[in-house]
This record gives structure tokens, C-alpha cells and sequence, in this order.
């Protein structure tokens, strides 16, 4: 088993740092706030005076943070102690600051591989989590077992900002979603249907997204906006609708008038009855 160190201890390092004592791997914490380790600490977990130690406790040290100036602040501190060292940075952040704290990695002599977690804490150490690494193919697989003891690991990438890419594109996805669902809450309740009544109803939604997103996925990589089934046209009607009963419920349109914006553009340029993914293109990029 290897020696594994987790450095940070929110909901997800705990949950992290769980998943490897369960696995059987030495492990050695260190957080900013040390009291959080306490449950780690009687379940065996060992506990690091400072950065500096943690990273030289393990051959591995996992850093959960709350972003890449927290990773870049813990390798700063950890100095010398990353030499010879494996540093996995599973913070969340953008390409541009996996590929820094690759850089401060590697001048410290360390190995860097970046990952993120696209899974919520309570599934981590099963196999419906899934992270993903980017950085060195030979350093992921030499410990792909410390990473399998954490859920799902996917190689994506030698390049250390691709893990981050995937991550930020699968968030969009996410936070769009849950703000689109918690908007529809509000514009329903205008109309006295509360969010456990809609509930059953968006969730047919949800089980209809799959195909819908596979289409649109060949469309634009193909760039073949014909023989629509849902014109743009129709999506601008039924964003004027949505503004209109957004409005009556006293809800912010602001999204909504953004995509209405988007389809107005479309069809002036003469493409109202191409698909709706000629959106994206109005989206810039
Ligand atoms: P947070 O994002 O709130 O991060 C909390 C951790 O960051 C704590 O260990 C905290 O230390 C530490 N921290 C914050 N600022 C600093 C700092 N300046 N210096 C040192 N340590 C600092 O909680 P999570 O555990 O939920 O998330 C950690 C990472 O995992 C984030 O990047 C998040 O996006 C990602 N993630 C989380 C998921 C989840 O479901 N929770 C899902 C997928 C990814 P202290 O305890 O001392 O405050």
C-alpha cells in the first residue's frame, strides 16, 4: 500500500482521506484548521505539523483546497519536501492555474498530476465517483491505485490544464442546470405550484436531455444546423413566453433574455429555421 497524504480537509478531503484509510494506505493529513482532522485522526490517520511534512510524509500527497491559490500557497510552504515527490492537485480552477502549479511543482523537483472531481462527496471511495488526471500517463499509472481507491480515474491527457478544461466545461453544465431548475422554482411558484409538485414533472425533463445533448453534440461538431426539428424560431417564441411569465411572477429575466438575445441574432442573420444548436455559435468562442 502506498503512503498517501491529504492536504486539506473541507467536506471533501475528509471524504478523500476516508476513502484512502478504507483502502488500507497509510495516511497523513494536514489541514489549515487542524481540528477538522480529528475524526481522520481516530480512525488511524496520521497528522502533519505543516506542508512541509505532510508532502514529505508520502509518496503521494493529494491537495484538496479551495482553489489554486490555496494549492500554489501549500506546494510554496511544502518547499523542498515535494522533491522526488508525487503532488495531485484536486482543487477546482482554470487550465492557466493547473498549468502554474504545475510549474512551481516541477522547479521544486516534484511530479505533478492535476485532477478533478466531478462527483459529490458522499459517493467518493465507490465507483460511481469520478475524477479525472491530467499531467505524466507513466505517473498516473504507477499510482493508478491510490486513484481507484477514490472512485473512478481517467486518464485525459499529458497536457496539465486538459483535467481542468473538462472541469470547467462539466461545472457550466452543472450550475447552469441547478440555476435553471431553481429559476423555474420561482417562476412556478408565481403561478402557486410549489417546487415538490414541479418536481416529478422536471425530472421527465431531465430523462429527456441525454438524446438531446447528443444531437446537439454532432450538430455543432459538425456544423450541420439543417433539417431541424426544433427551429430556432420556435425557441425564440418560447423564450418571449418564458420572459413574459418570469415576469408576471416578479422573477429576474436576465438569463432568459440572454438566450432570447442569442436566438434574435440568429434569425436576423436568416438561420430561424436551422436547429437550435446554431445558438452556440452566437455564444462567441
Ligand atoms: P472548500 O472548497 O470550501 O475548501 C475547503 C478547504 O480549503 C479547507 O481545507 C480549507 O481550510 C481550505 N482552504 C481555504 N482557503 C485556504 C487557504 N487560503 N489556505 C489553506 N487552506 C485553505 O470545500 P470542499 O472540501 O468542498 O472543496 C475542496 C475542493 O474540492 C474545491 O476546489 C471544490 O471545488 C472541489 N470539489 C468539491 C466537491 C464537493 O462536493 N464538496 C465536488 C467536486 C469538487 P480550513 O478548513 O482551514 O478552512
Amino acid at each position: 500500500m502506498t503512503a498517501v497524504t491529504v492536504l486539506g480537509l473541507g467536506p471533501m478531503g475528509q471524504a478523500l482521506a476516508g476513502a484512502l484509510l478504507d483502502a488500507g494506505h497509510r495516511t497523513t493529513v494536514w489541514n489549515r484548521t487542524e481540528s477538522k482532522a480529528a475524526q481522520l485522526l481516530s480512525r488511524g490517520a496520521r497528522w502533519a505539523q505543516d506542508p512541509a511534512q505532510a508532502v514529505a510524509a508520502s509518496d503521494v500527497t493529494l491537495i484538496n483546497v479551495v482553489d489554486h491559490d490555496a494549492v500554489d500557497a501549500a506546494v510554496t510552504a511544502a518547499g523542498a519536501g515535494a522533491a522526488d515527490r508525487v503532488v495531485v492537485g484536486l482543487s477546482s480552477d482554470t487550465p492557466d492555474r493547473a498549468l502554474r502549479t504545475a510549474a512551481l511543482v516541477s522547479q521544486a523537483g516534484g511530479q505533478y498530476l492535476d485532477g478533478a472531481i466531478m462527483t459529490p462527496t458522499d459517493v467518493i471511495g465507490t465507483p460511481d465517483a469520478s475524477v479525472l488526471y491530467a499531467g505524466p500517463r507513466e505517473v498516473f499509472d504507477a499510482h493508478r491505485g491510490v486513484f481507484e481507491a477514490l472512485g473512478r480515474a481517467t486518464w485525459v491527457a499529458e497536457d496539465h490544464g486538459r483535467a481542468a478544461a473538462f472541469d470547467m466545461a462539466l461545472l457550466d453544465v452543472f450550475w447552469t442546470a441547478v440555476g435553471g431548475f431553481l429559476h423555474a422554482v420561482r417562476v412556478a411558484g408565481g403561478q402557486g405550484i410549489g417546487p415538490t409538485e414541479l418536481l416529478p414533472h422536471v425530472l421527465g425533463i431531465v430523462d429527456i436531455m441525454p438524446p438531446v445533448f447528443t444531437e446537439l453534440a454532432e450538430r455543432v461538431e459538425a456544423d450541420r444546423h439543417g433539417d431541424s426539428s426544433a427551429p430556432v424560431s420556435s425557441a425564440a417564441a418560447s423564450f418571449r413566453h418564458l420572459i413574459t411569465a418570469s415576469q408576471s411572477a416578479g422573477v429576474d429575466t436576465g438569463v432568459l433574455q440572454t438566450l432570447k438575445r442569442y436566438a434574435d441574432h440568429v434569425v436576423a442573420d436568416g438561420h430561424g429555421t436551422d436547429e437550435v444548436s446554431r445558438l452556440a455559435e452566437a455564444m462567441g468562442g
